[in-house]
């Protein structure tokens, strides 16, 4: 009606035939009593749908617009529903979610030193690796993640694992200066990442292959360069651990004198497109080398707290003009993979810190996790908000169930109320890969069966270690 409101009824029903003839088919409808667009015009859409064809957004708005314009081949129209981006988890190890709670409350270095290290060491082959992703994917896609950067060993087997699975994810080859589960050094690894970046690189759209060096307190400076030059002549990206814990600073003052993120830039390591993970003590100089540099920064709240590394200051790096996103950390130092946690720890911390209840407040925390964290890991041209031309990652979120009820804003809803759980159906590259609570694109039975019989060989193993150590001692 709104597109003929001058015409006479006679002149009006023939212009209606011609309009449902002339109504566009495409591949997917979305309708929603609520449509966050995280746009720059910051638009809400009430009682709004979406249009989706060929893996892009090709238009949205009311639903009469959207009913009057097009058919969809497929229309997700269940009552109740905000609409909103797909998450975005900066940040992640997904493959360690097989190691979901083996050994908490310990402070970072020897959590990693002593437990997670040797654990990997022991259990992360590509059978763990295909696993442990599978399950991390399958907790994404459950909590309305459709993207993830990850950094992990067997990087092959977490692209294929996210091909099969319809997930968006820049995956990192982990470059690291000791053994690990694919290498016995920096060399080799970094030899190892070249080809699997040939082998990534335009395969998959939604697959961004990266290298993924450490930290500067497991490589060497002229490891930490070549690996930036190597990024560099291959057109990728990096991701890197900076700056999460004191003792990262003072590893770097002692070895480079120089702290964590001042050594970076001392190499030109920021020359090129760089994810930094954590960046919780950066120095006033850092904060403006990161915003001059255009560092992306994720910020991991969950992972911070659990290992008492500290409490970033994102509000000052914003206010410097910082590019910030969320991340969730591996599962085993979080532990899970819900990234609405990481939006409301994220505004909450840092009302704790700066004493200022308007600090991040809701809106700006789920920017971080949508339009924000797609700028933070280059990808903003592509995805974070509801824009036409936009690839189709769509989440589509309850809000009336009784422990949500009453609703009186949607945006401080979506933070402070809702979580995993409360996802009823994720649309990524315009597929939908769950659908009222059931995921489509990994089998759950087997992936739970599988999990529960690896962590029984885990377990085994480390209790039969505890017995050896106690008969020794
Ligand atoms: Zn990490």
């Amino acid at each position: 009606m709104k597109r003929f409101p001058s015409l006479k009824p006679a002149l009006l029903l023939t212009a209606l035939a011609f309009q449902s003839v002339a109504a566009e088919q495409v591949d997917i409808l979305v309708y929603a009593d609520h449509v966050v667009t995280m746009d720059p015009s910051g638009a809400l859409l009430t009682d709004a749908g979406i249009a989706i064809d060929d893996g892009i957004i090709v238009d949205l708005g009311s639903r009469k617009f959207i009913e009057s314009n097009y058919t969809g081949r497929d229309v997700l129209d269940d009552k109740s529903r905000i609409a909103l981006p797909g998450l975005i988890n900066g940040h992640s190890h997904a493959a360690l979610s097989l190691f979901r709670g083996i050994a908490d409350d310990l402070a970072l270095f020897d959590w990693l030193n002593d437990y997670i290290f040797p654990a990997e060491n022991q259990f992360a082959d590509r059978e763990f690796v295909r696993l442990g992703t599978e399950l991390a994917c399958w907790e994404m896609i459950r909590g309305g993640t459709t993207t993830f950067v990850d950094m992990y060993y067997f990087p092959d087997t977490v692209a294929e694992t996210v091909e099969r699975c319809g997930m968006r994810a820049l995956v990192a080859a982990t470059i690291i200066d000791k053994e690990s589960p694919d290498s016995d050094g920096a060399e080799q690894s970094l030899r190892q990442g070249v080809e699997f970046i040939k082998r990534w690189k335009n395969r998959n759209p939604r697959i961004t292959p990266i290298l993924g060096p450490h930290a500067n307190f497991t490589l060497s400076e002229k490891q930490l360069r070549d690996t930036r030059t190597t990024a560099n002549q291959l057109g990728v990206g990096i991701s890197v651990h900076v700056s999460e814990s004191k003792f990262m600073n003072e590893y770097s003052i002692e070895k480079f004198g120089k702290t964590n993120i001042a050594m970076f830039e001392s190499i030109d390591f920021f020359d090129g497109p760089t994810i930094t993970a954590h960046v919780v003590w950066p120095t006033d100089e850092e904060i403006e080398i990161l915003a001059r540099r255009n560092v992306g920064v994720i910020h991991n709240p969950n992972s911070n707290m659990k290992l008492a590394a500290g409490i970033a200051p994102i509000t000052k790096m914003i206010e410097a003009g910082v590019t910030i996103g969320l991340g969730t950390d591996s599962t085993a130092s979080n532990n899970d993979l819900d990234m609405w946690e990481e939006m409301n720890l994220a505004a909450l911390l840092q009302k704790a810190a700066t004493l200022d209840p308007q600090a991040l407040p809701a809106k700006k925390a789920l920017a971080l996790a949508t339009i924000e964290g797609a700028k933070a890991i280059g990808l903003d041209d592509k995805i974070g908000s509801l824009s036409p031309g936009k690839r189709a990652d769509v989440i589509l979120v309850s809000y009336d169930n009784v422990h949500q009820l009453p609703m009186y804003d949607v945006i401080s809803h979506l933070v402070y109320v809702t979580d995993q759980q409360d996802v009823r159906s994720t649309i990524v590259d315009g597929k939908v890969l769950m659908r009222n609570l059931e995921v489509l694109t990994i089998d759950t039975d087997r992936v739970a069966h599988e999990s529960k019989l690896k962590a029984e060989q885990i377990r085994e193993s480390i209790i039969s270690k505890a017995r050896n150590r106690e008969v020794t001692q």
